[in-house]
């Protein structure tokens, strides 16, 4: 089982590395240079075991005023936003082509700072990044303005044009993949980017913007700013001179960014938020163990750190228990691993702070009257990692902890049903409307249940996204505004202007 895998088995053999010894990017990127910070240090633990191993300096509002302005002029002065839409995307794809040249170094640095284990960070974070930006760089020449018919002697035009500047703040829970998901698009359609990483995942993200400067990518274009949300990351939103903002994140924070953005210009956001996603399996699924599959790796992958994660199964009642009986088995199978041992296939949780909170909501759903049929508790061995076994809770009583909150933990709830009806009315959720995946033979209940589903992605017969880069994903409601990937979140990178012409 290769649950850590998001929807892909690992293809390539890896090596164990040595944490100790990776050579870490340091500071914050600026005008294509290394620059230092002029706010506090923060400490970087490693999520396996805890440890300490590096410092970033934080950038204050000081620091982020230097990078966007820096940004705005390179934008303009380079003519980044006014070449030619194709030599951009040639710039992309020599990006790509590094990536891939630097795949190793990528994934260990991704294994080293997030919960990606280095064979999952190598065959599937860092090839995925690079595909990323490679589907935007494709798009950069694929799209026009418009020529309207208004009346003779009048021509109406309608001409995209970047931003300027895009502010980026991204998630440590996917930092390539998130990073160049945005920094892609904004790139692609000619804007200049300031990117502030999770504090918790600082490295990966740092080196893939020097490899797109090193792939001819204009200085300045591309910067980096490191720090805390409260410090960098409202610094960056707020700054007058960043004209959108894209955010992947909690909901909680998307809507102080949101707000934030609004009060300090009214700009537009994309915002990429939590969820809580449903897994409706019907009886007529089709093989057990196939749908087994699908539900596990939908709730464990990264350790259930996934804002896609599948963590609430709500299944029919004639299919419940052997589903359910093989999920366990397959969960109670997974090997956990420091991220940096080639074996390890289970992701550990990121913090102290995010294993209490996914600690919490099982304990205090344990003690409303549910039971664990497998986990509930931390696998033993790992001194100062937090890793938290596959956990799968039945017997829930509505508006309990675990149904209702995203606990970004690998925690799965099941819900019995007998029809569709009750079906369906189970996957309703009052806040998120993220993902879900609906599970059945009979197409026309699989269209039903599409329909009826309020979610920005609904995967069925499947469920995780893997290199589907052509389709958009967002959510709906509390999880989210607009799209990431797919021609959508290019074009959310471009401001249409619209041109009367006399003549
Ligand atoms: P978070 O909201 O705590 O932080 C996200 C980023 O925002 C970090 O870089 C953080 O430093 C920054 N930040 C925090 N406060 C800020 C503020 N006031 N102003 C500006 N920036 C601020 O989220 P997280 O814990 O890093 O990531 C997990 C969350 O992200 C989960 O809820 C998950 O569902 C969500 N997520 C969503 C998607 C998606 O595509 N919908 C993808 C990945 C993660």
């Amino acid at each position: 089982v290769p649950p850590q895998s998001f929807g892909r088995a690992a293809v390539h053999p890896v090596h164990d590395f040595d944490p100790n010894a990776i050579a870490l990017p340091t500071g914050h990127l600026v005008g294509g240079r290394t620059v230092p910070g002029d706010g506090p240090a923060i400490a970087v633990r490693r999520p396996s075991d805890g440890v300490v191993y590096a410092e970033i300096p934080e950038a204050g509002e000081a620091g982020v005023d230097i990078a966007v302005r820096d940004a705005s002029q390179a934008q303009q002065r380079s003519g980044w936003g006014e070449c030619p839409p194709r030599e951009r995307g040639a710039v992309l794809h020599r990006w790509a082509d590094l990536i891939m040249e630097n795949r190793l170094e990528l994934a260990q640095l991704e294994a080293l700072n997030s919960t990606r284990c280095i064979a999952d960070a190598y065959n599937a974070e860092v090839p995925f990044t690079a595909e990323a930006i490679r589907f935007f760089a494709e798009c950069a020449d694929k799209y026009s303005g418009d020529v309207l018919p208004t009346r003779s002697r009048r021509l109406g035009m309608v001409m995209p044009e970047p931003y300027g500047v895009v502010g980026a703040i991204a998630p440590w829970n996917f930092p390539l993949s998130m990073a160049s998901w945005k920094c892609g698009a904004a790139l692609a359609a000619g804007n200049a980017i300031v990117l502030k990483p999770s504090e918790l995942t600082p490295f990966s993200t740092l080196r893939l913007a020097e490899l797109a400067l090193q792939a001819g990518l204009p200085a300045g274009v591309f910067n980096v700013v490191q720090g805390s949300g409260q410090a960098t990351g409202a610094a960056l939103v707020r700054h007058a001179l960043v004209r959108k903002v894209s955010f992947t994140g909690s909901t909680q924070t998307g809507r102080s960014v949101m707000t934030d953005a609004a009060h300090h210009g009214m700009k537009p956001v994309t915002l990429e938020l939590g969820g809580k996603s449903p897994q409706l399996v019907f009886d007529d699924a089709g093989d057990v163990a196939t749908v087994a599959l699908r539900i596990a790796r939908g709730f464990m992958a990264n350790a259930g750190q996934a804002c896609v994660a599948g963590t609430r199964l709500v299944v029919q009642r004639g299919i419940a228990e052997a589903l359910v009986a093989d999920i366990v088995h397959q969960a109670v199978q997974v090997i956990p691993g420091l991220t940096w041992k080639a074996r390890s296939q289970f992701a550990p949780l990121i913090s102290q702070r995010q294993a209490e909170k996914v600690h919490g909501a099982v304990s205090s759903t344990i003690t409303a009257g549910a039971e664990a049929l497998c986990g509930g508790k931390f696998f033993e061995g790992f001194d100062g990692g937090y890793f938290y076994q596959p956990t799968v809770l039945a017997g829930l009583r509505p508006g309990t902890p675990a149904l209702e909150e995203e606990i970004f933990g690998p925690v799965l709830t099941v819900q019995v049903f007998d029809d569709e009806d009750e079906g369906l009315s189970l996957v309703s959720h009052d806040v998120y409307g993220l993902a879900a995946g609906v599970h059945t033979m009979d197409i026309g209940r699989a269209m039903r249940a599409t329909r009826y589903i309020v979610a920005g992605t609904v995967w069925v017969n499947r469920y995780g996204r893997t290199n589907d880069f052509i389709v958009p994903t967002g959510g709906f409601n509390g999880s989210g505004i607009g799209k990431d990937l797919g021609r959508q979140a290019f074009e959310a990178n471009l401001r249409q202007k619209s041109v009367l012409l006399d003549f």
